[in-house]
């Protein structure tokens, strides 16, 4: 297995191909998407929409989860995901807001054991059980895939959900500046796809995007 110095090396070689980019983005950054996804390894954003630097603003964390918001947010709520979408929306003008689930995901999959030893894991996952909830009673979106596959798909579908009531969000959608995303990775086939509102399943990404209007309030 590759280890991070051989990763550092083999981009040291080939530095030079990168440089007249980041000399541009010195200047500054202006991302097109805000990309919120599981921090796990095989979910790599840049890979996965074929972007490079200067292109995504990301936002990772165990489950790609956007807890909901508790009161005004400055208390209760977990600050991290409010505060990256809220200077990416409103400092950097990112247009597109992606949230990424993936098949196989760790942190759904203690979601649905409900057996967390670590407090602050278990804390951090109190966001996905809504997401517990509305697919033990309305069912699964795919019965064909496993059940933790069935619920990181509901989860990531409801993180946009709890997203709509960041005041950032609310705003940039009441003014007709932001569309929404659910997308959904499958890594056994390398599928990338995307929820589709009006069919309320997952499709291929490329079919629903390109029929979704640009700069409409999702
Ligand atoms: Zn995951």
């Amino acid at each position: 297995m590759r280890t991070l110095l051989d990763g550092i090396r083999q981009y040291d070689s080939e530095r030079s191909d990168h440089a007249a980019r980041f000399a541009e983005l010195a200047e500054g950054q202006s991302p097109h998407s805000l990309f919120l996804g599981c921090s796990d390894s095989r979910v790599v954003p840049s890979v996965l929409t074929s972007s490079g630097p200067g292109e995504l603003f990301v936002v990772r964390n165990v489950g790609n989860l956007a807890p909901p918001l508790v009161g005004d947010g400055l208390s209760g709520t977990p600050p991290a995901v409010v505060a990256a979408v809220a200077y990416a929306l409103d400092v950097l003008g990112v247009q597109d807001l992606v949230v990424c689930g993936h098949s196989s995901c760790g942190g759904m999959q203690a979601v649905l054991n409900g057996k967390i030893s670590d407090p602050h894991i278990e804390r951090w996952l109190e966001a996905a059980q809504p997401a517990l909830h509305a697919w033990r009673v309305s069912g699964p979106m795919d019965a064909s895939i496993s059940e933790v596959d069935q619920l990181s798909q509901w989860s990531t579908r409801l993180q946009l959900e709890h997203l709509r009531q960041y005041p950032s969000v609310k705003r940039h959608l009441e003014e007709g500046t932001l569309r929404m995303h659910a997308f959904w990775f499958d890594i056994a086939d390398g599928r990338m796809l995307a929820y589709d509102e009006s069919e309320r399943r997952y499709r291929p990404a490329v079919d629903v995007l390109g029929v979704k209007p640009v700069r409409s309030a999702a």
